[in-house]
């Protein structure tokens, strides 16, 4: 196995009981960290100077719709009603197999650039176990760690998940790929009947499965109900939005373990309600962070990170300043911890909080450094682009080096891209 020393950069381990940042050298031994401190024992390993860069686990983006990746941008002034008519009731149906993969292979390319090294990529656009597979495919060719939250089309309300796709994809396309894993991604109980939103979560419970569904822009109808009362809430359930939810579903959700994914800028933008995020902090608890669909926002993580911390203290400086008739003098939430929505909070959500999210001895050796000016390293991570993310690496092998994405061809993927695009262009209407 090959061992690589990273020696020089400041590092942020998002490790609890460690410093924000460290000046700490990190060995790498084959897909794992080995070590993260001085004087490591590098014998045989290949040692890479970062002096003068930050290094940060790799981010995690827990919620993303990469097959719409051909139209990004269409949707920039659409609302949510806007988003479900012409996406899902329109274009959604003239999706080829070749149109998924590339999609989904651009949309984790994509990521990766971005510093993402680990996506929950929601796909809910499945006629076919041809169009999965092929989503399937692209995922794996991006190099990208995955969790395949296997969904569908939106169908009626009592229309079970079909088990037995999920069962072909545990046995076959998703065991073929060490860094990917399966989810599932419901209906959920607010667009289900009772019955078949406890079948489906009966169903991921007794495989192990992260069950993941939107909330939004609704109150919690009986299907929440009916799940709870099943005893089915557990940290294997993911809540994306969350918005509309009342006080005390939040707390019986967060007191089950359950996670909350906030994709901050389409959530303000398209009318989904506020993001969560208070609601969820005042409880104990953290949001998770997702961007959702690159045709309406920015896939850029760390851009969602900023969006919901800075929103989350405008709500918390306008309540101070109407409460006490002055400006706050302390920040009521850090710089800190909308990192930790961005990456330990995202490995929790998609079950790999044991994996990846932190960098510590044994963990996954998924990491990214950042080439920017280091006075403040946590807020050089948090306000970091695309372009200061100089390389990324995932168990151990660098996908991002340089400024440039390794193995792949670029060319061809911009190419298939492009048709695909043209293909479906046509049919965004509604
Ligand atoms: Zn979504």
């Amino acid at each position: 196995m090959s061992r690589t020393l990273l020696r020089g950069a400041r590092v942020i381990t998002m490790v609890p009981h460690r410093p924000d940042a460290e000046h700490a050298d990190i060995l790498i031994d084959g897909d794992s960290i080995a070590g993260i401190g001085e004087g490591l024992d590098a014998t045989g390993a290949e040692i890479v100077d970062v002096t003068g860069r930050v290094i940060m686990p790799g981010l995690v983006n827990a919620h993303l719709h990469t097959w719409q990746t051909a139209l990004r941008g269409v949707g920039t002034d659409w609302t949510l009603a806007d988003y479900l008519g012409r996406m899902h009731g329109a274009v959604a149906r003239h999706y080829r197999p070749e149109d998924m993969r590339v999609g989904t292979l651009a949309g984790a390319l994509s990521q990766l650039d971005r510093g993402t090294t680990t996506v929950g990529d929601w796909c809910h656009n499945t006629p076919t176990p041809d169009h999965t597979d092929a989503a399937i495919d692209g995922l794996a060719a991006s190099g990208i760690r995955g969790v395949f939250l296997h969904g569908t089309p939106y169908s009626a309300a009592d229309a079970g998940h079909p088990v037995d796709e999920i069962d072909r994809l545990l046995d076959g396309p998703i065991a073929a790929h060490p860094l990917l894993t399966l989810g599932m991604a419901v209906r959920g109980p607010q667009l289900s009947t009772p019955d078949a939103a406890v079948a489906d979560f009966r169903a991921a419970a007794e495989r192990g499965l992260v069950v993941s569904m939107h909330q939004s822009g609704g109150e919690p109808g009986p299907g929440w109900d009916a799940v709870r009362d099943a005893g089915l809430l557990s940290t294997t359930t993911n809540v994306v939005h969350g918005a509309g939810l009342t006080d005390d579903w939040f707390k019986t959700l967060v007191d089950s373990g359950a996670s909350f994914t906030s994709t901050p800028e389409n959530e303000l933008g398209q009318g989904h309600c506020f993001p969560i995020t208070g609601h969820v902090l005042r409880l104990g608890a953290a949001p998770s962070l997702g961007t959702d669909t690159d045709a309406v926002t920015p896939a850029d993580v760390l851009s969602a990170a900023r969006i919901a911390l800075a929103h989350q203290r405008g709500h918390d400086h306008d309540h101070h300043r109407r409460s006490t008739g002055s400006f706050s003098l302390t920040a009521t939430i850090t710089a800190k911890q909308a990192l930790a929505w961005a990456t330990v909070e995202g490995a929790r959500a998609l079950g790999l909080a044991d994996r990846v999210g932190r960098l510590d001895a044994g963990m996954q050796a998924d990491l990214i450094v950042i080439d920017a000016p280091a006075p403040n390293p946590v807020a050089t991570a948090l306000h970091a682009t695309a372009g200061d993310i100089e390389a990324v690496m995932i168990a151990g092998r660098w996908r991002k080096r340089d400024h440039t994405l390794l193995d792949i061809d670029l060319d061809t993927v911009r190419t298939q891209l492009h048709e695909s695009a043209g293909h479906l262009l046509p049919h965004v209407t509604g």
